[in-house]
C-alpha cells in the first residue's frame, strides 16, 4: 500500500541540476567560513560583521539610546565575542513565543597553559591543557596553527593567527618513532599519549648574549618584536592551538567536507544564514550560538548563564512589551530547534550504532528526540506532538530528514543544551547532521545534509 511505509532515503538521487548547484555553493560559502574561523571569538566576530551589514543593531547601542523598535526589526547582543544572539522581530506579541535556533560556537582544541613557555635541551615549548572531549593520540604529527587574543595590562587586546597564511610558519606535537615504540604501543590508546605530552614545540635557536633558556628568550625576543608582549602576557591570554589549514572537498565526488571544528560550526552557520534570511516574520525569530558547550555549557558565555534570559528580557523592553510575567511566558510559549552534531554511520566502526536508528550521510537533517546515556539519563526528550508539528513542516517544505539516536544502547552518549532551554518549558528538540570522525582534529560531513539542514531551519522559522 502506498504511503504506509517510511522509507528515508538517500537524498542525492532526488537533487536537480539546480539543486546541486545550490548545493555546492552553500557548502562553498560554508568552507570558506570555517576555514576563517577557528575560535568562538573568531566566529562571533565575524557573524557580527555580517548581521550588521544585514541591518541588525547591537542591543547596547539601542538600550543607550533609550529607542523602542517594532516589528521588523533586527537586534544582536555580543556577549564578549563569545556568545551571539540575534533577533528579528515579529508582527506577533513576543509572549506568542519566538521561534529560536541554538547551536555551539566552541570547538575542541588545545588551550594555553597559563604559564606557557619553556626551555628543554634547547627547544622551545608551549604547554598545553586540552579543552573539550580529544582523543590525545589525533592531535600529534600534525601541522597546527595559533589563534587567539593577549590582553594587555594596559587594556589593548591583540590579535593572533599564525599557521594560516602558507607563508607562515605552523607548529606542532611531534610524536615517538615506531622504531622505539615497543612500550608506547603496548599501552591502551587512551594512555599512550597523555595530557602532559601535548606540549607545541616552537623553535630552536638560541639568542645571542642570553645566559640561561637562550632559544626560549629567543622566543620571547620574537613575540616581542612582533606583537610587542612580555612573558607575563601570556598570563592573560587565551591561544587556542587548531589543526592549521582550509576545510576542503572530500571524495573523489566532492560530496562531503573535511574540515576543523565542524561540530558544532556546521550548525551554528546554517542556523546563521538562516536568521539572516528571514525577514519581517510572523512570530519573532531568534538564533543563539553560545560558547563552552564543550565542557558543560558552564561559564559566563555557556548556555547555562542569565545572558540569554536578561538578553529576552532587554529585548521584550525594547519593544515595549516588558513585564516579569511576559518575560516567563515568551521563554514558556518558545519552540526551538537545539543543534548539535550527530554520529553518522560509519563502515570503518559499524558496531557502535543501532542501524535502525542511525544517522546516515545523505539523508537529510537529523532530529534526535532524545539524546543522553544509559536510559536517557541527561536526556531533553522533546514532545511527540511537538515532533508531529516538525514533520508537518519538513514536508510541507520538501526536505529530507532522519532521526537517531546517539550510538548503541549502553556505550556511552552524549549531551547538548536542549535540556537546559527545556528548563523553561518551551518545546525543544536536538537537530544537527551526522559527522565522521566527530571531535578529530578533522571531521567529516555530507554536503546534501547540511544544505537539507539550512533549509529545515528556513522553514522553522517562518512556519513553526
Ligand atoms: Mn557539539
Ligand atoms: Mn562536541
Amino acid at each position: 500500500m502506498e504511503g504506509i511505509r517510511k522509507e528515508y532515503k538517500n537524498v542525492w538521487s532526488s537533487y536537480t541540476e539546480e539543486d546541486m548547484s545550490q548545493v555546492f555553493e552553500y557548502a562553498d560559502r560554508y568552507k570558506a567560513f570555517i576555514s576563517d574561523n577557528k575560535t568562538e571569538r573568531e566566529c562571533v566576530r565575524s557573524m557580527v560583521k555580517k548581521a550588521e551589514e544585514a541591518g541588525y543593531r547591537n542591543i547596547e547601542a539601542l538600550i543607550k539610546d533609550g529607542a523602542k523598535v517594532g516589528s521588523g526589526a533586527k537586534v544582536y547582543a555580543n556577549y564578549k565575542d563569545k556568545t551571539l544572539i540575534l533577533f528579528c522581530i515579529g508582527e506577533a506579541p513576543l509572549d506568542a513565543g519566538i521561534n529560536l535556533l541554538g547551536a555551539h560556537l566552541d570547538s575542541p582544541r588545545l588551550d594555553l597553559k597559563p604559564n606557557p613557555l619553556y626551555e628543554d635541551t634547547e627547544l622551545a615549548l608551549f604547554k598545553t591543557h586540552y579543552y573539550g572531549g580529544v582523543k590525545k593520540y589525533q592531535w600529534v604529527a600534525l601541522p597546527l596553527a595559533i589563534h587567539g587574543v593577549v590582553a594587555k595590562k594596559d587594556g589593548e587586546v591583540i590579535n593572533i593567527t599564525i599557521g594560516e597564511d602558507e607563508n607562515d610558519p605552523v607548529v606542532g606535537i611531534s610524536d615517538l618513532l615506531i622504531h622505539l615504540a615497543k612500550e608506547q604501543m603496548e599501552k591502551k590508546l587512551g594512555e599512550a599519549i597523555a595530557g602532559e605530552d601535548l606540549n607545541i614545540c616552537l623553535g630552536s635557536i638560541p639568542l645571542k648574549g642570553e645566559e640561561k633558556d637562550k632559544v626560549k628568550g629567543n622566543i620571547l625576543k620574537w613575540l616581542n618584536d612582533k606583537y610587542g608582549i612580555v612573558e607575563e602576557d601570556l598570563v592573560s591570554s587565551e591561544l587556542e592551538i587548531v589543526p592549521a589549514g582550509k576545510a576542503r572537498d572530500y571524495g573523489l565526488d566532492r560530496s562531503m567536507i573535511i574540515g576543523y571544528g565542524q561540530d558544532d560550526r556546521v550548525c551554528s552557520y546554517a542556523s546563521f544564514e538562516a536568521q539572516l534570511e528571514v525577514t519581517h516574520p510572523i512570530k519573532t525569530t531568534a538564533t543563539v550560538l553560545v560558547d563552552k558547550e564543550e565542557i558543560g555549557s558552564v561559564g559566563a558565555s555557556g548556555m547555562q548563564s542569565k545572558f540569554f534570559e536578561n538578553t529576552v528580557a532587554e529585548v521584550l523592553n525594547l519593544v515595549g512589551q516588558y513585564s516579569s510575567l511576559k518575560l516567563r511566558r515568551t521563554l514558556a510559549n518558545s519552540k526551538m530547534l537545539s543543534s548539535d552534531v550527530t554520529a553518522g554511520y560509519d563502515p570503518n566502526h559499524p558496531t557502535v550504532l543501532e542501524k535502525y536508528n542511525a544517522a546516515y550521510f545523505g539523508k537529510g537533517v537529523v532530529f534526535n528526540k532524545y539524546t543522553g546515556s544509559r536510559g536517557k539519563s541527561g536526556s531533553n526528550e522533546a514532545n511527540a506532538e511537538y515532533v508531529a508539528e516538525l514533520r508537518k513542516i519538513m514536508a510541507d517544505n520538501e526536505i529530507t530528514w532522519q532521526t537517531s539516536e546517539l550510538g548503541r544502547l549502553d556505550l556511552g552518549g552524549g549531551g547538548t543544551i536542549a535540556y537546559i532551554l527545556a528548563n523553561y518549558g518551551m518545546d525543544v528538540i536536538d537537530c544537527g547532521v551526522a559527522v565522521h570522525s566527530m571531535h578529530a582534529p578533522w571531521e567529516i560531513t555530507s554536503k546534501a545534509d547540511i544544505y537539507e539542514m539550512r533549509k529545515a531551519y528556513i522553514a522553522f522559522l517562518i512556519n513553526a
